[in-house]
């Protein structure tokens, strides 16, 4: 046994560094520094999986890798340079008038490279040396075909000419870019030479197509999505040292997406995510080629902003594939949140950030909460390939859907050789990389990163780690090898409050930690030390940025689905979080209207609608009147009566108008609106919107009042709609349909009316003039979900389609529960107090 009283234990405190600011340097961005990554990556060789859930996922990918027909997957190659195949085409993406063909051999590329180096499995090698010689012939054919020498591709070269002059395509760079990224794979995992040549070769046709045009020619053609090109040219370079290469990877950079980074300003919404992040990617690369610092701070603050501003519970990101508004999470909710393609990317981007700066253990925290949160639950664990869906929905309607899904319909999962989406793509590196990550070492160290059941060959024996994880608390790692070296463990940022982790080596307590940083035990091992890590658990329910009442449920690691069978919530309920109750195995039970819903880890959560957000009332109502609002001041800002509330503000052609012994404000209907804080409507269980309005010009959807997040997530009164109705509606981003109460006709023209709606346990009312004039017993969106609201208004809508209001609001008031007819009459008729 080693000697105990030799040990040193040492804390490396990781707080999440400043934006800009590493650890290790912090030069200004544009000064040229040598990078110095001092952590080493491990050959995939060197790393068995041992069983888990990540080791039986990568098996049944293996077994599609296995499975897939090289001759299919090389048919539109061949058939585009002119040279025989009678292998049947492919269908879905791959088929041979779809203009992304091509794309995904080059992921099997590199899911072979993984798999083969992981495995050492020598048909996988086979299949991949195949793959290569025959790709390496289709481009030694493509001269004589009338293309560029290098050009290796399934579709036409012309489809670049198309680019370059201004024609859409889709996205033949980013087709390139999988072919590329999968030839350099090879060569690294498995040291083929053929494909370096080959990759060289491409290389050199990007010479010939970029260099000539002008920078801001290029520029334009960077507009269409063009992968990750700037990162495999970077990796190019990194092994060939020709600085062509590395020039090459530089003619990448779309300026419009980096300058804005570089600058610390967040330009994300309304980007296509999976467009954006293979470009900070490459950003990562392109820094360790030159040292310019610009290109580190353009990906670590483009990092933050994706993980702490536009990322779901989950780890994913995006809805409908576009980035929204930072803190935009419970009102940008969807079936086609979180492709998986884009946190297949953050996980890239987060592992080499991480081996620039191993003091920020938040970028393995990223990749450990995603890889269990996401990726693993992306794959059908009934489906003997490994197929996966596109997305993962985070509405309340979403689902993972039945085991064979034709099509890249949200939640269905892919198909052998007739789906062939981008993230049936990412599906074969993701699965197949599970060893890359688990640890890194230095001479003297070895990091452990990752607790995923695995041997690492490393110094003269191996370190073996055994666990459960995320399933058990307890993680052992045996020790056999010798001599003095330093184990660092990290510590989740999950792990907090009271549970500290324990380390303890060979059954003695060694250090008590909470999350968020690595653990060092430096001493002389022996063989047989063992090492073990208890990770305490305990359930924690995370709040939406946007709306503190929309919270998910986690355990450890892991984020809680309720399992919704064939019955979809129409939007998220509100719960009782005290009725969530361990049920045994590693699901508990949720009282949802009254019904058991069962909670289990996500990642078990399969062919079943799910839900993952619920609303939780805080625990003390709001007071009884909310804010209140008179417009009476002269001047741009209206001030709520007590200064509960932050002011008002007259916007654009808003002015002030006498009305009775005070003011009003006048609307122009060409950008006039008044502006009210954020947040308006935060808690509120249920509650009364009462306000005057005047109606200048009765124009169909012009609002009276919309408070909301986005064109989605909405509580608004609409003057007329085209069935010449007022319509007071309410969506949350993710149902399917709004809620809405009609009056019996339009709001009235030219007189002054005073509007009242109430949400509350008996559903919405909806009053003109005192009189109830609608009503809808079955709301079903509460209005929690309303939330922290960022844009509320009067006279103006969240979307950009519909017309101001051309007329005038007095007298706002909000109440924080539902008042009842009689105190609706009060208002009207002036008898009830104004700050009631
Ligand atoms: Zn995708």
């Amino acid at each position: 046994m080693g000697g105990l009283a030799a040990a040193a234990i040492a804390l490396t405190s990781a707080p999440a560094s400043a934006l800009g600011r590493d650890s290790a340097v912090s030069p200004q961005p544009g000064q040229r520094v040598v990078p110095a990554g001092r952590l080493s990556e491990v050959s995939l060789r060197d790393v068995a999986l041992l069983d888990s859930r990540y080791r039986q996922n990568m098996e049944r990918t293996v077994a599609y890798l296995r499975f897939v027909d090289p001759d299919r997957m090389l048919h539109t190659f061949r058939t585009n340079v002119g040279l025989p195949s009678s292998a049947e085409p492919l269908g879905g993406w791959e088929a041979p008038d779809v203009q992304l063909r091509g794309h995904s051999t080059g992921h099997l590329l590199s899911g072979l490279a993984f798999a083969a180096a992981n495995t050492g499995d020598a048909d996988l090698a086979a299949k991949s040396r195949y793959l290569v010689a025959e790709l390496a012939t289709c481009q030694a054919a493509s001269p004589a075909a009338g293309y560029t020498s290098g050009y290796l591709s399934a579709f036409p070269e012309e489809a670049f000419v198309g680019i370059e002059a201004g024609r859409n395509f889709w996205a033949p760079y980013y087709t390139i870019h999988k072919i590329l990224a999968g030839l350099v794979d090879q060569y690294v995992h498995l040291q083929n030479e053929q494909a370096l040549t080959v990759a060289e070769g491409i290389a050199s046709w990007v010479d010939a197509r970029m260099t000539p045009l002008a920078d801001d020619h290029r520029q334009r053609v960077l507009k269409i999505e063009f992968g990750g090109m700037n990162e495999s040219l970077a990796d190019l370079y990194a092994i060939t040292k020709n600085p062509d290469h590395l020039r090459l990877a530089q003619l990448f950079d779309e300026a419009v997406f980096y300058d804005p980074l570089a600058e610390g300003r967040d330009v994300l919404s309304g980007r296509h995510a999976n467009t954006d992040i293979p470009k900070a990617v490459g950003a990562v690369a392109e820094y360790v080629a030159t040292g310019d610092t610009r290109y580190r701070k353009i990906a670590s603050f483009f990092w933050d902003q994706v993980v702490h501003h536009h990322s779901y519970v989950i780890g994913g990101n995006s809805n409908a594939e576009f980035f929204g508004e930072p803190d935009q999470v419970a009102s940008f909710l969807g079936e086609n949140s979180c492709e998986n393609c884009n946190s297949y990317n953050m996980i890239k981007l987060s592992r080499r950030l991480f081996l620039l700066d191993p003091s920020r253990s938040d970028y393995m925290d990223y990749i450990e909460w995603t890889l269990l949160n996401q990726m693993l639950g992306e794959q059908d664990p009934d489906s003997e390939h490994g197929f996966v869906t596109y997305y993962t929905g985070l509405s309340a309607t979403s689902s993972r859907k039945g085991k064979e899904g034709l099509d890249s319909a949200p939640g269905s999962y892919s198909s052998d050789h007739d789906n062939f989406s981008c993230d049936h793509g990412s599906g074969m590196e993701t699965h197949t990389k599970f060893a890359d990550s688990i640890y890194f070492t230095e001479p003297d160290a070895v990091w452990v990163n990752l607790y995923i059941p695995s041997e690492l060959r490393w110094r003269d024996g191996t370190l073996r780690l055994r666990t459960s994880y995320p399933y058990d608390e307890r993680v052992v790692l045996d020790v056999e090898t010798s001599g003095r070296f330093a184990i660092k463990l990290r510590i989740p940022s999950w792990v907090r409050g009271r549970n500290a982790a324990v380390v303890k080596v060979n059954g003695r307590v060694e250090e008590r930690s909470t999350g968020g940083s690595y653990v060092t035990v430096e001493r002389s091992w022996q063989r047989g030390d063992r090492v073990e890590v208890q990770l305490p658990m305990d359930v924690t329910w995370l709040t939406a940025p946007d709306n503190p009442a929309v919270q998910a449920a986690t355990y450890g690691p892991l984020v809680l689905a309720g399992r919704m069978g064939t019955d979809p919530l129409p939007t998220i309920p509100v719960v009782d979080p005290g009725t969530l109750l361990p049920r045994g195995g590693h699901d508990y039970t949720l009282d949802v209207d009254g019904r058991q819903v069962v909670l289990s880890p996500f990642l078990d959560v399969h062919h079943e609608h799910y839900n993952v957000y619920w609303a939780v009332p805080p625990k003390k109502q709001g007071p009884k009147v909310i804010a209140s609002y008179g417009f009476d001041e002269r001047d741009g800002t209206a001030r709520e009566a007590r200064r509960r509330r932050a002011d008002a503000e007259l916007v654009d052609g808003a002015v002030r108008e006498p009305r009775g012994g005070g003011n009003a404000v006048l609307l122009d209907g060409a950008g006039g609106h008044v502006r009210l804080p954020e947040g308006l409507l935060s808690g509120l269980q249920e509650l009364t919107v009462s306000v005057w309005t005047r109606v200048d010009v009765l124009v169909n959807n012009s609002h009276v009042f919309n408070f909301g997040f986005n064109p989605n997530s909405y509580f608004f009164l609409n003057v007329r709609t085209g069935a010449n109705r007022a319509r007071v509606a309410l969506k949350l981003s993710g149902m399917e349909r709004e809620d809405f109460i009609d009056a019996d006709g339009p709001l009235p023209e030219a007189r002054w009316t005073h509007v009242a709606v109430t949400l509350g346990p008996d559903g919405g009312r909806f009053y003109l003039d005192g009189s109830l004039r609608g009503h809808n017993a079955a709301l079903q969106m509460s209005p929690l979900l309303l939330g922290a609201t960022q844009h509320n208004y009067l006279g103006k809508s969240q979307s950009p389609k519909h017309p101001y209001l051309t007329g005038a609001v007095d007298d706002l008031r909000i109440f924080g529960r539902a008042l009842d007819d009689a105190a609706v009459q009060g208002l009207f008729s002036g008898t009830n107090g104004r700050d009631r």
